[in-house]
């Protein structure tokens, strides 16, 4: 009896369920390029490349160490073009009558697993992804009965859990939970940012840069200066390097932005972390033991682990949570088209010019230029939610529905009306300018509120903000904006929503802005 066991390109680690029990002698591993996964958003060239190599060189790693593996390459004669047609001609390849294999990263995809068994005839062993800390259903336990669901209190009891940064009387180390207060400064006048790792192509990455650029040509972003790691060995030394370089003030520049500075003081692990190059447990551990070995202070310690086992699980167990359904959701009614300068960068506005180029360059750009500037654009213009979640789910390295559906519909958007946020993260063109220095180089200026040289932020936040007074009035986080807004010199309201009129039927008639 053999059994197929199938690996999916983020589900690149050495203990992943899938593999958990095989019998070398018997067993097939999967793994395979199809054109369904690939091209079912266009995603970046370089989240290709990047997945594409990192699965050829786990593959080679599973062969070194004694695995049968059917590794089908995207140009194969007789690949099967999607995940069940592969699964289907390998059972029958191999005369498998088991397949095995691990939870995934999206609802549509487990919709599909969910119907092989009967397709194949056979068993279908669908396990659960146990490189969380928390299982989806430790997450439906906590959600349950509770009218908010509020990340800081599911932090702590992975926390807890974890028994990370806790004393041995149980306490938070340091006396408090989280150490925000001291984080987020602004960007100081001078600021020496380190070089992210970069890494040479190997003949692998060579020819899949040749693949992706042959058969992905019209895909978004450039192959060009690709330097990911794309394996197990070398991601560590991106997290060794971010340890050793960066975390120390990790915490203070997180929410920093710098002209041509797309990396600042940021882990750029999201992306092997989320196809398994890297665990969170593991990450976790090193990061602690820097606080505890004096060379990294709490303040960035905390931050850091909260973003993986605070942010990053949560949104897991809330996008499962949610699904099916949470795609749907548009608590504005949001209707605008996605404008053509989230793909060329072509627009007057310096913030999303360089946030937009940096991600077509790179597949990469951290959270606050993700939430405060390309995001906060998408929630004050009204864009629509489907567009705004297509968009992140193919722009970045690191983007699988489980992570990108909650931060976008639910950290941006406000889509799910409050389930995530408690209030949407709307701001003006004044956050923008504190906390960067795009302001300095921009067509427009952040001082002006109204009229034709004011930043488009700053008529657009007020304008959002009268046109959800309705759907806004019983969040009472809103209430002090609100009584802002109600003092609002009344002409000032009208010019206010005349600009905002004006520049969003530029934007409707692709006009550049
Ligand atoms: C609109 C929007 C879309 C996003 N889409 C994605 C996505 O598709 N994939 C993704 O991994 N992250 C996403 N994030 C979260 C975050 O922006 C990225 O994880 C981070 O920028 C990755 O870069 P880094 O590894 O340098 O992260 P760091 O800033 O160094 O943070 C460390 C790690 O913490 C985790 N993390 C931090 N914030 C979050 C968060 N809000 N949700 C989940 N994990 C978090 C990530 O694993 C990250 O690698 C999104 C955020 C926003 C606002
Ligand atoms: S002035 Fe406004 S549009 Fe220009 S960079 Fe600043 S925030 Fe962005």
């Amino acid at each position: 009896m053999s059994a197929l066991r199938l690996v999916l390109g983020d589900q690149l680690t050495q203990h992943i369920s899938a593999l958990e029990g095989i019998d070398m002698d018997n067993d097939v591993i999967l793994l395979a390029e199809v054109r369904s996964e690939a091209t079912y958003v266009k995603h970046h060239k370089k989240k290709i490349a990047y997945l594409f190599s990192a699965m050829r060189h786990f593959a080679q790693s599973l062969r070194d160490k004694g695995y049968q593996v059917h590794y089908t390459d995207y140009l194969a004669e007789d690949n099967a073009g999607s995940l069940s047609d592969e699964v289907a001609l390998r059972t029958q390849q191999y005369q498998c009558h088991q397949v095995i294999c691990t939870f995934p990263g999206e609802h549509r995809l487990l919709s599909d697993m969910q119907t092989w068994s009967e397709r194949l005839s056979i068993p279908v062993d669908i396990r659960e992804d146990t490189r969380f800390i928390a299982s989806i259903q430790d997450f439906a336990d906590w959600a349950k009965g509770k009218k908010q669901l509020r990340m800081e209190f599911f932090y702590r009891e992975m926390r807890k859990k974890l028994n990370s940064l806790m004393t041995p009387e149980g306490q938070p180390e340091g006396g408090k939970w989280n150490y925000d207060a001291q984080n987020r400064k602004a960007l100081p006048k001078t600021l020496n940012v380190p070089q992210p790792t970069q890494f040479t192509p190997d003949t692998i990455t060579d020819e899949v840069l040749a693949l992706v650029n042959k058969e992905f040509a019209n895909h978004f972003g450039t192959l060009d200066g690709f330097h990911y790691a794309v394996t197990r060995e070398d991601a560590l030394k991106v997290l060794d390097a971010f340890i050793q370089e960066r975390l120390a003030l990790f915490g203070d520049y997180q929410d920093a932005m710098a002209q041509g500075e797309p990396w600042m003081f940021h882990s750029h692990i999201g992306l092997y972390l989320n196809a398994g190059l890297l665990t969170p447990d593991e990450i976790v551990q090193a990061v602690e033991a820097e606080y505890h070995a004096g060379r990294a202070p709490l303040n960035a310690v905390e931050g850091f682990i909260r973003q993986v086992i605070g942010w990053r699980e949560y949104v897991r167990g809330l996008y499962w949570f949610k699904m099916p359904g949470y795609e749907k959701e548009n608590f504005f009614n949001a209707t605008r088209a996605l404008p053509g300068f989230y793909w060329t960068a072509d627009t007057n506005m310096n913030c999303l010019q360089q946030c937009v180029q940096e991600t077509h360059d790179n597949a990469y750009a951290h959270h606050i230029q993700r939430l405060m500037v390309l995001g906060n654009f998408a929630l004050i213009a009204g864009l629509a939610p489907e567009e705004v979640n297509n968009w992140y789910l193919l722009v970045y390295a690191d983007a699988y529905e489980w992570v990108e559906m909650p931060n976008v519909s639910g950290m941006v958007l406000f889509a799910d009306g409050g389930v995530l946020a408690s209030k949407p993260y709307a701001a003006s063109g004044a956050y923008i300018n504190k906390m960067s220095n795009y302001c300095k180089n921009c067509h427009y200026k952040v001082k002006d509120k109204t009229g034709e040289s004011a930043c488009p932020f700053n008529y657009l936040y007020w304008d959002f903000l009268i046109r959800n007074r309705e759907a806004l009035r019983s969040n009472h986080r809103m209430g002090m904006i609100y009584n802002t807004l109600n003092k609002m010199d009344e002409t000032k309201v009208i010019q206010i929503q005349e600009d905002a009129r004006l520049f969003l039927n530029k934007l409707d008639n692709h006009e550049k802005v």
